[in-house]
């Protein structure tokens, strides 16, 4: 499902099934969650959208095929892969495990096509295996960056997370304390 240009409804498209690039895996997607970030970024409520755009960024599937260069994945792995496709993987955040501040990431169903499409490639790096123990469907919404940022513990089990993480404002938090819940929105984007 693709929308073309912000503001439009999303409009069924016929596309060829990728192919992934050596660092990449296909996903074949069996669920991709509605965040509220869809809906902003079909108004046009985001300058960095690339339209026209797949969206969907909570997304849960099994792996249909894998990169020349990737080992750590195998057909029919069960991964996720969230708002999070890329960052620059060279900054002190990304050196140091906290992607989700790097300056250069790109976001997932926004800068790049989404969930809302039966296949799609990601970086291998990029996705985290989904226990058995969870359904694809139910699981697919902890993949939102809202989960991850706050690290809600269900996430941070399928992640396999440090004890210390940061709060959606991008402060350092430890783990059992309460992050700041005051204004419920990021307050930097990638257009920082
Ligand atoms: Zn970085
Ligand atoms: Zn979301």
């Amino acid at each position: 499902m693709v929308c073309r240009h912000a503001g439009d409804p999303l409009i069924l498209e016929e596309r060829p099934r990728p192919s992934p690039a050596s660092d990449e895996i296909l996903i074949r997607t069996r669920a991709c969650g509605i965040c509220h970030g869809d809906l902003m970024a079909q108004a046009g409520a985001f300058p960095f959208v690339n339209f026209p755009i797949v969206l969907g960024h909570e997304i849960t599937g099994t792996v249909e095929a894998v990169g020349a260069e990737v080992s750590s994945w195998r057909k029919g792995d069960r991964v996720g892969l969230s708002v999070l496709f890329l960052t620059c993987g060279k900054c002190k955040h990304c050196r140091a495990g906290n992607e989700n501040l790097c300056a250069e990431w790109v976001w997932t169903g926004m800068m790049k096509d989404g969930g809302y499409q039966e296949y799609l490639c990601a970086k291998a790096g990029y996705v985290v295996a989904i226990p058995e123990i969870l359904d694809l469907a139910e699981a697919a919404p902890l993949l939102c960056a809202g989960c991850d940022s706050l690290q809600w513990p269900g996430a941070r089990r399928i992640c396999g997370g440090e004890e210390s993480r940061s709060d959606r404002n991008g402060r350092a938090w430890e783990s059992g304390s309460s992050p700041d819940a005051s204004n419920g929105w990021p307050d930097r984007s990638p257009i920082d």
